[in-house]
């Protein structure tokens, strides 16, 4: 079984400005110094270079929160995966649920993103998770199954390690109500299930929880056998709660 480094993500959302962003960075790096995770925060566009520019040197790397699939045209308001790069940003968060709902993210989309994303070098975090409707209805599974091959059809086998999966059931996302560490291992470990289909790669990939993660009930969600880390909203803001889920992984 390949060791899977524990990876803990900082999703801002819309938060933050420059100024902001850089006081986060600086507050947080001393109290993770010494961590051997993945330390990954995902800034708005604004904020990247600041958070890249403080981070160099350190653990920490740095996500988009999007991308376009496309290298460059007539997309206003749109960002390329080149565009992140040259800013030496490493990873992309794609198909959060907010984009899905929000902003009419498609699985189509996101399967022209996920392999622009590899191309260009970036590492694609992937966010799939059923509505609350769709768990009451016992539908989570065939959910996840959808959009799991949907969003990777074209990423070949050999890549698919590559790619980091966020578990975000929509029910428990900003609202506080969290998933139990058995559902949220239940549902984590049906993911590496479906991606057995994809070959050798399933066990090596990591799986991340998200949904009102907090420094409460961290310790327990990250102790789950296929959770692997952590994608973090609203406890992210605050670097003393984030470096504590950090810590707990
Ligand atoms: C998220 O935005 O991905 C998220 C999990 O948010 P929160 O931790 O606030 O529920």
């Amino acid at each position: 079984m390949p060791e899977r480094t524990p990876y803990i993500a900082a999703n801002w959302k819309m938060h933050k400005t420059v100024a902001e962003a850089g006081e986060f960075v600086d507050a947080l790096l001393p109290r993770i110094a010494a961590t051997q995770h993945d330390v990954v925060i995902c800034p708005p566009f604004t904020a990247l270079s600041a958070v890249v520019e403080r981070r160099y040197g350190t653990a920490v790397r740095v996500a988009a929160q999007n991308m376009h699939e496309e290298g460059s045209g007539a997309f206003t308001g749109e960002v390329s995966a080149s565009m992140l790069v040259e800013l030496d940003v490493e990873a992309v968060v794609l198909g959060h649920s907010e984009r899905r709902q929000l902003f009419g993210e498609t699985d189509e989309a996101l399967a022209r993103k996920l392999p622009a994303a590899l191309a260009a070098g970036l590492e694609p975090i992937l966010c799939v998770g059923e509505t609350e409707e769709a768990r009451d209805a016992d539908q989570t599974e065939g959910v996840l199954e959808r959009q799991l091959r949907a969003d990777l059809a074209e990423v070949g086998d050999d890549r698919v390690a590559e790619v980091v999966i966020a578990y975000e059931p929509i029910w428990a996302i900003g609202t506080g109500r969290t998933a139990t560490p058995e559902q949220a291992q239940e549902a984590c470990a049906f993911i590496r299930d479906v991606l057995r289909e994809r070959g050798g790669a399933a066990d090596a990939v990591r799986i991340l929880y998200g949904g009102s993660v907090k420094p409460a009930n961290a310790a327990e969600l990250l102790a789950q056998e296929d959770i692997d880390g952590a994608l973090v909203g609203g406890a992210s803001l605050d670097p003393e709660e984030f470096a504590q889920i950090v810590e707990a992984a």
